[in-house]
């Protein structure tokens, strides 16, 4: 059954005003791929668009074990206890693909998911990157319009979910765990060159000195990178952190808070933002298109043109310009 426009009124209403029901069932919306449920999306964020809240965006990224879970449970009961509200979202590439979760368990930040002030979320199943990608993207944006300070956007270290997740924060945070040897964990450079902060966790008991070591390597490493005009001296930066014995997480907070302080300061906090806004329309556009070759009429027609590619009866350039044609026409 179709809601009405009131009802998404009301709703937006309801996640302005905080109420966590609304907010969960406002992002069950945006997770929602049918074409009503879309629509209805689509006017509740337009709806929500200018509250002029504006949360800070935290990005997290880690493989599993590294200690996100433990880290998000010391790091947001110390953001709570400072008065904040803390939301926390996941993007969990595993499920598009065998359809399990690496982020859904549900016993993980046990003390934070019973505060009144925060809001945990795990990664809706079965859905595309892509799908996620939105979904997230605009419970970021419902979490921000219901009054959230903080926001943590966990991902885990596979595939193209950190380059999501860092398109949609203001500060990116790499968690890593001490390394056994002296290689730096095959972090790829296109993720140091994302991270703001790499934090090393773990740096308590036995593994404390190899934490020192993997963060000087990693200070040393960072230090070759090229200069970002997004920084300000001695910034992106490594450190340590034990989540479990909660030391370093006030410091993480501090270096946090000064960049994004200077961020704000020097413009760089909304340029990012205004580029973010500007990569997600791209990517809508082309996720959109590509959805369209898989809708009807176009798939049926795609198939057929394949079929006559693959006898030789059209080459694939000719039969590319027939579905461009098609979907020309169908615009408005
Ligand atoms: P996630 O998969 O990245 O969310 O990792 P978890 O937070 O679930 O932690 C994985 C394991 O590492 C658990 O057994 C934690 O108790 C342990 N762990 C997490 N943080 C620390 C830490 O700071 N020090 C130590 N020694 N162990 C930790």
């Amino acid at each position: 059954c179709r809601k009405s426009a009131m009802d998404i009124e009301q709703l937006a209403r309801d996640v302005c005003d905080g109420n966590r029901r609304a907010l969960a069932r406002a992002i069950t919306l945006v997770e929602s791929s049918r074409d009503d449920h879309r629509r209805d999306a689509i006017a509740l964020m337009d709806a929500l668009s200018h509250t002029g809240k504006q949360a800070l965006r935290l990005g997290l990224s880690g493989t599993p074990g590294v200690g996100k879970s433990t880290l998000i449970e010391s790091f947001g009961m110390m953001l709570i206890r400072e008065g904040l509200r803390v939301a926390v979202l996941a993007v969990d590439p595993s499920s598009a693909r065998t359809g399990g979760s690496i982020l859904g368990d549900k016993t993980r930040m046990e003390l934070l998911s019973r505060e009144a002030n925060a809001f945990i979320r795990p990664s809706p199943s079965r859905t595309e990157l892509g799908g996620v990608a939105r979904r997230t993207r605009e419970a970021v944006a419902l979490c921000e319009a219901a009054g959230y300070d903080i926001i943590l956007i966990e991902t885990v270290g596979v595939g193209q979910s950190e380059t999501v997740v860092a398109q949609m924060s203001d500060i990116f945070l790499l968690l890593l765990a001490p390394a056994g040897g002296d290689e730096l964990q095959g972090v790829k450079r296109g993720i140091m060159e994302m991270a703001d902060l790499i934090v090393v966790n773990k740096a308590d008991g036995d593994l404390e000195p190899a934490a020192k070591r993997t963060c000087a390597d990693y200070s040393g490493a960072l230090r070759l990178l090229r200069k970002r005009p997004q920084d300000p001296d001695g910034f992106p930066k490594a450190m340590t952190c034990s989540a479990l014995q909660e030391s370093g997480i006030t410091q993480i907070w501090e270096d946090i808070k000064f960049l994004t302080a200077w961020r704000r300061e020097q413009g760089h906090f909304d340029a990012r933002r205004a580029e973010q806004a500007e990569y997600w329309f791209g990517q809508e556009i082309r996720q959109g298109l590509l959805a369209q070759l898989d809708r009807e009429p176009l798939r049926s027609h795609v198939l057929s043109l394949t079929k006559q590619v693959a006898t030789g009866t059209l080459t694939p350039s000719g039969a590319a310009e027939q579905v461009l044609a098609a979907l020309r026409h169908d615009t408005p």
